[in-house]
Order: structure tokens, then C-alpha cells, then sequence
């Protein structure tokens, strides 16, 4: 193996990467949210902030843009989120709420959630997750049939 190469790709997390634009990092790339075409989600990409082998966590960036909204989904692992940019709405479980800037949002095991930008400026979260997880479900139509029974849930998940 070319020895630069191997210095790249064992090369440790930098101690400092400093914000070089609002909620972009140095050494930190914004990826694709998820492959395209493996659920439904609009204008939002991700940034994997801390991976550490030594860390049993990862910290990722999410951002969308007016208008975008992650994947409704639970999953066997938990999410701890704070809101960093703007502000919009949330699902957790069967309650839709407001969340702006610096927001704790807890999103226990199993509950169906999602992220939705307003209509006019993007909106961005930090999201803690363990390093070792399970994939996440999507709902069936038994699901969704469920989680429209609540007005306020299906004008939220509506597209
Ligand atoms: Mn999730």
C-alpha cells in the first residue's frame, strides 16, 4: 500500500476545525442525506461532524434548505437533537412541534419522527446517535393509516 495514502486514511480527527461559513466545517464534507431513491426526503444533506472509533457516538449536521423535510422513520436506537439553525417543525411520535434555535429535541427508541424546514429560510440540527445502530423502518400503510388518524400528524407527514 502507498504509505501516503495509509497516513490518509488512519489520519486522526484534527483537534480544531473551525466554522468557515454559517454551519460549514473545515474537513468535513456535505454528503448526500441518503441514497437517493431509499426513502422519501427533500433538500437536505448531512455532515458527519464526529465518527471516532474511540467514541461509542456519532454527531452528524443536518441541514434543510425552505421547504425540506428528513425521512419519516423510527428505529431501534434513540436520537438527542439540538437545533442549530433557524427553526420549523418536528414529529415525535404523535405530537407535532415548534423548534427553533438551541431546541433539545429527545426522539425515544421506536417512535416515528421527522424534521421539517419552514417555507422560507432552512433549517438545521445537530443529531447524536450511536456509532453502532440498527436501519430505520419506514411506515406501512397499517402505519401511516395510524399516524393520520391525528389531523395535526397527517397535515404534517402530508407529502
Ligand atoms: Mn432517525
Amino acid at each position: 500500500m502507498d504509505e501516503s495514502n495509509k497516513d490518509q486514511r488512519s489520519a486522526p480527527t484534527p483537534a480544531l476545525r473551525a466554522e468557515r461559513e454559517h454551519c460549514r466545517w473545515d474537513k468535513v464534507d456535505v454528503m448526500q442525506y441518503k441514497q437517493e431513491g431509499s426513502a422519501p426526503f427533500r433538500d437536505i444533506t448531512r455532515q458527519v461532524l464526529f465518527d471516532d472509533p474511540q467514541l461509542a457516538a456519532q454527531v452528524r449536521y443536518f441541514e434543510m434548505q425552505a421547504g425540506g423535510y428528513s425521512t419519516l422513520e423510527r428505529h431501534q436506537h434513540m436520537h438527542a437533537v439540538m437545533i442549530l439553525r433557524g427553526s420549523g417543525r418536528c414529529l415525535v411520535g404523535d405530537r407535532v412541534l415548534d423548534v427553533r434555535e438551541h431546541d433539545l429535541i429527545n426522539i425515544p427508541a421506536l417512535t416515528w419522527h421527522q424534521f421539517r424546514a419552514g417555507d422560507t429560510a432552512p433549517m438545521g440540527f445537530l443529531c447524536v446517535v450511536n456509532a453502532v445502530r440498527d436501519k430505520p423502518q419506514l411506515p406501512g400503510e397499517a402505519d401511516l393509516k395510524t399516524l393520520r388518524a391525528d389531523p395535526a400528524v397527517a397535515a404534517f407527514i402530508r407529502a
